[in-house]
């Protein structure tokens, strides 16, 4: 691992209604070293998804920098981002609505290589039938349609159609939340073996399920409300999370290095709407140890703590 292939500086995606500004994104830094995964986590309406989408353009961020392989692409204009777009692939949660029901499985995956590559007639069918064969499907899917395919091989479909290009960053938004358990493993199976083929290939790994981060990412990043609160290994976060959010998010999944004994920390209320952010930390009215008179009037700072960082008045006193 060495150079970053996402860098996110600072991102800002605000989006105004009548009720006022929803900050969706509100000062989102990361990067992503060549051949990492990184897991985004949070609940929904955290604002990952929205992340996934403006790393790649397909929403204008509002401020800060998106940087794909060292090339600025926040300003840049559509015809330029082309390039880059053969370089980093999105993969969506639903599969079946990212695909044109009209068109056979041979035309959804082979579409990017007749957009971006000269590869035409035989050689065409030869390459998409080696791209499902990678992602475990036969050739006689080729003539298919999605109707006629389950939701696991559809994800495979789309798996396929952005290996295609053969990119060095994939954006994948809860690929797996749609799917059965035992289709949800071997998916992730599957992706695992793909990241050890591919050393150069980098993942941003959108999910709300700790447990599926936990068996796939390198290192992982916590969101609320637009804010990124702790970052660090999955080891790390996973055995000795600092941030009381994180700490209530691992609570609540059965990992055996999950909060040992703490039991389960039940966070009172839904996430709050990104227009009506408390003052303070943005955390503090659901959260169980916050301190009144610092929480609710003070933004906490960043906290590092050896490999890992978090946002908390707290750190190094919470139990
Ligand atoms: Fe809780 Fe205060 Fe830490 Fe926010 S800063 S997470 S409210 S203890």
């Amino acid at each position: 691992m060495s150079e970053a292939m996402l860098t996110l500086q600072d991102l800002e995606v605000h989006f105004p209604t009548k009720g006022g500004v929803v900050r969706a994104v509100d000062g989102v830094s990361l990067s992503l070293r060549q051949g990492e995964i990184l897991g985004l986590v949070g609940e929904s309406g955290s604002g990952k998804s929205t992340v996934g989408k403006a790393a790649l353009r397909l929403i204008d961020p509002t401020g800060g920098q998106v940087l794909i392989d060292g090339t600025d692409i926040t300003t840049a204009r559509l015809r330029d981002l082309k390039p880059v777009r053969t370089k980093a692939q999105l993969i969506f949660q639903d599969p079946h609505s990212s695909m044109n029901p009209r068109m056979t499985i041979k035309r959804i995956v082979g579409e990017p290589l007749i957009i971006h590559t000269a590869i035409r007639g035989a050689e065409l069918d030869q390459t998409v039938a080696r791209l499902l064969e990678r992602v475990g499907l036969p050739a006689q899917f080729l003539h298919r349609f999605p109707h006629e395919l389950s939701g696991g091989q559809k994800q495979r479909v789309a798996i396929a159609r952005a290996l295609a290009v053969d990119p060095d960053l994939l954006i994948l938004d809860e690929p797996t939340s749609a799917l059965d358990v035992s289709v949800q493993a071997q998916i992730l199976e599957f992706l695992k073996e793909l990241h050890a083929e591919r050393p150069r290939m980098t993942s941003l790994f959108i999910s709300h399920n700790l447990a599926v981060v936990r068996f796939l990412c390198h290192r992982v990043a916590v969101m609320y409300l637009g804010k990124i609160v702790e970052e660090g290994p999955v080891a790390q976060v996973f055995s000795n999370p600092q941030h009381p959010y994180t700490k209530a998010l691992l609570s609540a999944v059965p990992l055996p290095e999950a909060t040992r004994g703490a039991g389960r920390i039940q966070l009172e209320g839904d996430l709050p709407s990104p227009v009506d952010r408390a003052q303070g930390c943005a955390f503090h009215p659901r959260c169980p140890v916050a301190r009144k008179g610092l929480c609710d009037t003070k933004a906490p700072p960043r906290v590092d703590t050896g490999e890992t960082w978090a946002r908390c008045h707290l750190i190094g006193e919470t139990p």
